[in-house]
């Protein structure tokens, strides 16, 4: 039988510390959200490899790293409300369901939206909302958010993220520009955004972006 646990702890150590996720929030969540229960059954053993894995409707759940460095970048707090596009899984949401006090989930798909929808009340995720929507739109019913992040590529950050986030909030999302994709951070200071880089990523692109 797969061990699990130790696949986590390793995936932890060797995909996490070792490059530099230092926030001890982001590393607890990591060691307690069991990510062989948002892959299909067929790729279970693969749970905690070091890459993006196939969740159907030509869609993937994002690399764990990835994910963590969304989550360092955000800078989360106990009492924030986090808005997270793109619900894929529902892995990123329940990451991001350990570190903050609420999470609106955002899905294009119908299918994936219920099924993450489902997953994450069975697995006890309860402060989770996940919404099947244009996550273009943002979600203006909950705004405003501490943070946005999105698991889809886009070259333009659609102006109601902008609008939905709270004065010193960031926005994390990978730009795409051609073929390639950066990860980037806004952050919003006195009306406008302060723009910082991290490194080149590759996602799924943004539908109707
Ligand atoms: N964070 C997810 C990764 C999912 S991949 C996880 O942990 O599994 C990106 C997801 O973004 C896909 O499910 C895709 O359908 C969704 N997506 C793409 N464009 C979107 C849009 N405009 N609004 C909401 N979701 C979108």
């Amino acid at each position: 039988m797969t061990n699990y646990k130790s696949l986590r702890e390793e995936m932890v150590q060797n995909q996490l510390k070792s490059r530099g996720i230092n926030d001890q929030n982001v590393i607890d969540a990591f060691s307690k959200v069991q990510r062989e229960n948002f892959v299909p059954d067929n790729l279970k053993k693969f749970a905690y490899s070091d890459n993006p894995l196939p969740i159907g409707h030509n869609v993937t759940i994002s690399q764990p790293y990835i994910v963590a460095l969304m989550c360092q970048i955000l800078d989360i707090k106990k009492n924030h409300k986090i808005l997270d596009i793109g619900t894929g899984s529902g892995y990123q949401a329940a990451i991001l369901s350990q570190l903050c006090d609420s999470v609106i989930s955002i899905e294009v798909i119908p299918e994936l939206a219920d099924q993450a929808s489902e997953r994450l009340r069975r697995l006890g995720y309860h402060n989770i909302k996940v919404i099947h929507a244009d996550g273009t739109d943002g979600y203006p019913e909950e705004a405003p958010y501490h943070g946005i992040k999105t698991a889809a590529a886009t070259p333009k950050v659609p102006d109601a993220w902008k609008n939905q986030i709270i004065k010193g909030g960031k926005i994390v999302f990978p730009k795409s520009k051609g073929i390639y994709q950066e990860l980037i951070e806004l952050r919003k200071k006195n009306g406008s955004f302060i723009e910082k880089k991290h490194g080149k990523v590759r996602f799924v692109p943004l539908v109707n972006s």
